[in-house]
């Protein structure tokens, strides 16, 4: 194991024999200015919702367009990759009421509010796009929920028709990590939102903490399908990243690195943790620490077996 450096605590993520692992930001409605002195190469995920909720009436598209310009801004040539606005019966539009859904987890939310609305989703690219344009900012977009690969080729047609180059769908829905491969063909990246993937993988409510332990991103069967995921990435050679808050564990991150992660996305507290663990382990290290973790009997045996791996390194 090489030793620490310097080197180890800033810049660019990469593993110990320097395969590179962007490390970006999980962003909300932060001051853009505050969240771009924080040492990543750039924002992974941009939650849109601060925009949206608790508003008497949908955000103006100057008003958008505002607030986009300065992040891409803030950014300069940073990439950010915003995503389309997630919301459904669990995260209510003030504006825009739906009807009572007696499971929101598993109704009207993410990129089947389209359906309903479709204006709300081409306003909201609309003002990326020309954002993006005005600024000359790396900008990507990307959907949540998206289940099928049709609904993937649906949000790319819709984002290049306003104007977007870079188009990614979050794989996040089960059907959609089982078939990565086809979504993939469909999009230019992939981003795994472990918080809903695993969720719907074990069918366990996520804002139930009496249910933390079939929540845990470190089950095998997340891990599995990621793994698919990253596999789906590799042989098409499309950027995978993964934005939930397992990418925030420095041990989990390695695992996902060696499941075929190209990216990670995380909270600005959890960078620097990040970028050692990664520093201190190569991508060989990595996938054999992911074929450990898959192979364990459950979460609890999948963390110990990694921890005793990498002993007290990560
Ligand atoms: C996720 O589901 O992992 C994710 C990143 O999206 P959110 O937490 O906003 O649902
Ligand atoms: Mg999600």
């Amino acid at each position: 194991r090489p030793a620490r450096t310097a080197a180890d605590a800033a810049g660019p993520g990469r593993t110990a024999d320097g395969h590179g692992v962007a490390l970006l930001l999980n962003l909300g409605g932060e001051d853009p200015q505050r969240a771009a002195r924080y040492d990543s190469e750039g924002v992974g995920l941009l939650r849109t919702e601060f925009l949206f909720l608790d508003r008497a009436a949908e955000p103006t598209p100057e008003e958008q367009y505002a607030v986009y310009t300065r992040l891409f801004r803030a950014f300069g040539d940073r990439t950010v990759t915003v995503r389309t606005l997630d919301v459904g019966a669990d995260k209510p539009l003030a504006f825009a009421p739906q009807e009572g859904e007696p499971n929101p987890a598993l109704g009207m939310r993410g990129f089947r509010t389209v359906r309903a609305r479709p204006g709300l989703l081409r306003r909201q690219l609309a003002a990326i796009a020309r954002a993006a344009r005005d600024t000359g900012a790396h900008v990507r977009v990307m959907a949540p929920m998206v289940a099928t690969p049709q609904e993937a080729a649906d949000f790319a047609e819709l984002a290049r028709e306003s104007g977007l180059g870079e188009v990614g769908a979050m794989v996040e829905v089960p059907a959609a990590a089982l078939l990565a491969d086809r979504v993939l063909r469909c999009v230019d990246f992939v981003s795994v939102g472990t918080n809903d993937l695993a969720q719907y993988t074990l069918a366990a409510d996520r804002t139930r903490s009496t249910l933390s332990d079939l929540l845990d991103p470190w089950q095998p069967a997340v891990l599995d399908l990621v793994g698919r995921v990253g596999a789906a990435g590799r042989s098409l050679g499309r950027p995978v990243g993964v934005c939930g808050e397992a990418a925030a564990d420095p041990l989990l991150a390695l695992v996902l690195v060696g499941l075929g992660a190209t990216s990670l996305s995380m909270s600005a507290s959890a960078l620097p943790a990040v970028r050692r663990a990664l520093a201190r382990h190569s991508l060989r290290d990595c996938r054999e620490l992911a074929a450990l973790a898959v192979e364990a009997a459950g979460p609890r045996q999948a963390r110990a077996a990694v921890s005793d791996a990498v002993g007290s390194a990560a």
